[in-house]
């Protein structure tokens, strides 16, 4: 006897649709399963024979062949094990044929007949539409983010053999765990003595320009990179499926099975591995951090000791908003759109960024320097010098700039941005254009440095609600890269 059961498998933060074809023939006892399968799938003969003698039903005493189509498709992971029990079952006439009809099925099988969680649970249910998709009832909620009511939750084989026979409904969903609320982003008020550094914030907030800030340790580069998210507009529906999606493929998402509605802050340390960082790992391929960001912040501390491998896989993604990750199982897209921000010593005593201070000599602030390469640091419109706040600005009291009044100004900008796509750009105040002209005849500009800066000098012309960009605008757009010569290679 022959069953074929609608699954699907996770491809990094995609779903694909998997035909699980059973063939139950007498002949020697013996378990096949073709089709590109990764070591987890091939385990799970031994899953779903003790899972169906658990659950009261038959293991076939005959040849077992279990097809996975379409068979150039590698198969990861233990989530086809639903699948394949449901296959056995229907051909060996444990379960009505055509009880399967209209369903697709994704879930890992305990050995006591239980059903349990799989990663990537929206990708799968869209990959298995318009089917309705059972799926274990812990994972029931998040399927039904994207399938609605055509996702059912069981929590047992032997329930689901039950319902498919007709001797009983499908479970109601369960309601939402009460997960802790996520903690509250830090107000931007709590960093004193930082003027420039907040205001570097909310320009690479309005504009997605990337920011490196460039200072001593315990300039409060960290302080300011966690707030960020708090001016960031909060995500689109869109986006949110996006990050959702990306999340769930990591398993990471909390079990309220809520959409992600925040954007994302997301800061690896430089220890981490580089297949933490982009992504991958076995077959089935797990986002890394560069994805967990997208339309949220990596923040990158310490950008100076990550390793070389680890930055230049950055670029990429900053070029091209994805990032592709190849491995023996194949090549994966996952997106990786995110706001960079990152913070590094201007050399290895720190103090680099005042003049006199660096004790270090003109070598090893080279060497130091080379770490960072210059396609990568071009990528930074943004280079800002932080020094240590004065003690006397952070003891007085006087809080800086709170986080809900620089978040209005960011959504402000971004709707005057948005309201001038397709029109003709003002010119540049004639002030700040020969401001402009100084600067490249200095060669402190160069065209391209022209160019990423007067889209920071109309960033900050929109913060401030101006019409065209001024002199002034200009001379803070210099002042926000003025850190750059400190890093250059
Ligand atoms: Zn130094």
């Amino acid at each position: 006897m022959l069953a074929s059961i609608s699954s699907a498998t996770l491809a990094g933060a995609v779903g694909r649709p998997v035909a699980v074809e059973v063939h139950v023939s007498n002949g020697l006892p013996g378990f096949t399963i073709v089709g590109l399968p990764d070591t987890a799938v091939r385990e799970s003969r031994d899953r779903v024979r003790a899972a169906l003698l658990s659950s009261g039903l038959t293991w076939p005493l005959r040849r077992v062949t279990v097809n996975l189509a379409p068979s150039g498709v590698r198969k990861g992971g233990a989530g086809l094990d639903l699948a394949i029990a449901m296959g056995v079952l229907v051909a060996t006439g444990q379960l009505p044929a055509g009880c399967t009809e209209g369903l697709s099925f994704c879930g890992e099988l305990g050995l006591n007949g239980s059903l349990r969680h799989v990663p990537g649970m929206i990708a799968l249910a869209d990959a298995t539409a318009p089917s309705a998709l059972v799926v274990p009832l812990c994972d029931v909620r998040e399927a039904s983010l994207v399938r609605g009511g055509a996702a059912h939750g069981v929590s047992s084989l032997s329930d689901l053999a039950q319902i498919l026979r007709g001797l009983g409904g499908w479970p109601a969903i369960p309601p939402a765990p009460s997960v802790p609320p996520a903690p509250a982003i830090p107000d931007l008020a709590d960093v004193r003595g930082q003027p420039l550094g907040c205001h570097a914030l909310e320009v690479a907030a309005a504009g997605q320009h990337h920011l490196l800030m460039v200072g001593p340790p315990g300039s409060g580069n960290t302080m300011l990179a966690e707030r960020l998210p708090g001016i960031l507009p909060a995500l689109t529906l869109e986006e949110s499926l996006v990050v959702t999606r990306v999340h769930s493929a990591a398993g990471c998402l909390p079990p309220d099975g809520a959409l992600v509605s925040r954007p994302p802050f997301r800061a690896p340390h430089h220890q981490a591995s580089v297949v933490s960082l982009v992504g991958g790992g076995s077959w089935s391929f797990r986002p890394g951090e560069i994805s967990l960001a997208t339309h949220g912040v990596l923040f990158l501390d310490e950008m100076g000791e990550f390793p070389v491998a680890a930055l230049e896989a950055l670029r990429q993604p900053l070029e091209e908003g994805v990032i592709r990750v190849s491995r023996a199982g194949g090549t994966v897209t996952f997106p990786a759109q995110f706001l960079l921000v990152a913070a590094m010593n201007p050399c290895p005593c720190g103090e680099g960024v005042f003049p006199g201070a660096c004790a270090c000599s003109a070598a090893e602030r080279a060497r130091y320097s080379r770490r960072l390469s210059a396609p990568l640091l071009d990528r930074f419109d943004l280079v800002v010098p932080l020094a240590r706040p004065d003690p006397e600005k952070l003891l007085d009291g006087t809080p800086g700039v709170r986080t809900a009044v620089s978040a209005a100004r960011v959504t402000a900008a971004r709707t005057r941005a948005v309201a001038r796509t397709g029109t003709a750009e003002p010119p540049i105040h004639p002030d700040g254009s020969r401001l402009l002209a100084s600067k490249l005849r200095e060669g402190v500009l160069t065209a391209r440095g022209l160019r990423k800066l007067t889209r920071v000098a109309r960033t900050v012309a929109d913060l401030a609600g101006a019409e065209r960009v001024e002199e002034d605008h200009v001379a803070d757009a210099l002042c926000l890269r003025s850190a750059r010569a400190t890093v250059t290679p």
